[in-house]
């Protein structure tokens, strides 16, 4: 049925895909939001009358720069350097950093925009951005990882600050290349601003907890969501895929918890391990050797090694309970989606940004199957940057416990919300609803609340 709120959100996005022509990732990024919005504009008509839709499609600032680097053997190479500040109306830009060979621009707006709801969801004062290259780092020496870094620094620095804009880590840039970007950010101010970028190293300014923020969270929105249906991990089958820091800490949780974590995996393929995924070997094979996944079936006794397949191809043979996608976009189709049904699955909450394709989303409601999207469900490591953020404003360090106790609260109330926001507009069990609509209605009224 067409109402003057659908006939306006399609124009809206249509005006979108025009003005940002095959950037497809932002388009799905866009119109998943927008399909939760018609309930909202129909209780709030203000928001159409403020252009409020229009506004938060197009990015604030969209920089984009040449990184050029000298490799081991001398030659100069260059990539290209992004960084899309995309809302600033809740707080500084904030947002990871990605390296990897297929970043494009619009990449980088797909990400940016689900950056934006994401970190309005955890209720802290954060804005939302993204930044990236489209360097490669896979193979790549120590040296050159820290010539890249710097020279990526060296431009991004001006469009950066505590107040201003506070990068992290995302694909490709862990704790060691925070190391090499915070390194020439000080360098070149002369300011030990510890602010300016979060995932730093413990000794200085880092937060306990940090690394393993996105994957606790995970699990633990994951947790509160079964628990919600009266189920819990205790004894279930799961899914992870990926194999760094979101899925290894997630693999961890879901074992504290009573699950059992059978598959991950990489580019290369993926495991399968009866006895349980062993997530300190896989952080072993995967950030300190830095070798394929192939590795840890061959150092356990019962794990197998599917060369070029996804995790979720393992559900063929295994009835899976429940799917955590932690390792990038798109990961999940339609197809994958029909495999893990197979075996009864209950469960799919993303660790990833967007790992969920469209058509295997629809696949997951129409089976009834529990889905948390990953702008709430992945929540946690952006949340514990802002923690950090905070411990660096007040030169204060936070334990562990205390840390782990904020990450907990602050995933519960980004459930309950999205939990009680879908009820309140008429979808219970609707997560996606949920948080778009809890993470648009913040940023929207403080849009409306500042002015054009
Ligand atoms: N890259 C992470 C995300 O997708 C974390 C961003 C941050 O800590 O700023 O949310």
């Amino acid at each position: 049925i067409v109402t003057p709120h659908t006939a306006h959100i399609s124009s809206v996005f249509e005006q979108i895909t025009g003005r940002n022509p095959g950037e497809t990732e932002f388009h799905q990024a866009v119109r998943e939001v927008f399909d939760s919005l018609h309930l909202v504009l129909a209780k709030h008509p203000q928001y159409m009358e403020a252009s409020v839709l229009e506004r938060m499609c197009e990015p604030e600032r969209q920089i984009i720069f040449r990184v050029p680097w000298v490799d081991d053997e001398g030659r100069a190479r260059i990539n290209r350097g992004f960084r899309v500040q995309f809302n600033s109306a809740l707080g500084p830009y904030k947002g990871g950093l990605r390296f990897h060979p297929d970043v494009l621009l619009g990449t980088m707006k797909f990400l940016s925009f689900e950056q934006v709801f994401k970190n309005s969801l955890t209720g802290l004062p954060i804005g939302g951005a993204k930044g990236g290259s489209d360097f490669d780092p896979k193979g790549r020496s120590d040296g050159e990882i820290m010539r890249f870094c710097q020279s990526f620094m060296t431009e991004a620095c001006r469009h950066l600050g505590d107040k201003v804009d506070i990068p992290a880590g995302d694909i490709g840039v862990g704790q060691r290349e925070i190391g090499y970007l915070f390194g020439q950010y000080k360098r070149i101010s002369n300011r030990f601003e510890s602010g300016v970028i979060t995932g730093k190293g413990i000794t200085w300014g880092g937060s306990t907890l940090r690394p393993e923020a996105t994957g606790y969270g995970t699990v633990y929105f994951t947790e509160r969501m079964l628990a919600n249906q009266g189920k819990s991990f205790d004894g279930q089958t799961v899914l992870v895929s990926g194999s760094g820091n979101v899925a290894t800490y997630a693999i961890e949780k879901v074992h504290e918890m009573g699950g059992r974590v059978v598959g991950a995996s990489d580019s290369s393929g993926a495991v399968h391990d009866p006895d349980g995924i062993d997530p300190d070997l896989l952080q072993e094979i995967k950030e300190v050797r830095r070798e394929r996944i192939s590795t840890y079936a061959e150092e356990r006794p019962r794990a197998e090694f599917v060369a070029g397949q996804n995790v979720w191809t393992l559900a063929e043979k295994i009835a899976v309970d429940i799917a955590l996608p932690c390792a990038t976009q798109n990961e999940i189709s339609e197809d994958d989606a029909d495999t893990l049904l197979r075996g009864g699955l209950t469960a799919v909450a993303e660790g990833a940004n967007m790992p969920t394709t469209p058509e295997a989303i629809r696949r997951f409601r129409d089976a009834d199957v529990l889905f948390a999207p990953g702008k709430a469900a992945n929540a946690g490591g952006v949340a514990v940057s802002a923690l950090e953020m905070q411990q660096n404003a007040t030169r204060d360090t936070w334990t562990h416990e205390h840390t782990d106790a904020r990450l907990s609260e602050i995933m519960t109330t980004v459930h309950d919300e999205c939990a009680a926001t879908s009820e309140e507009y008429g979808v219970p069990g609707d997560y996606v609803a949920g948080a778009n609509i809890a993470g648009f209605a913040r940023v929207a009224d403080a849009m409306i609340a500042q002015g054009v």
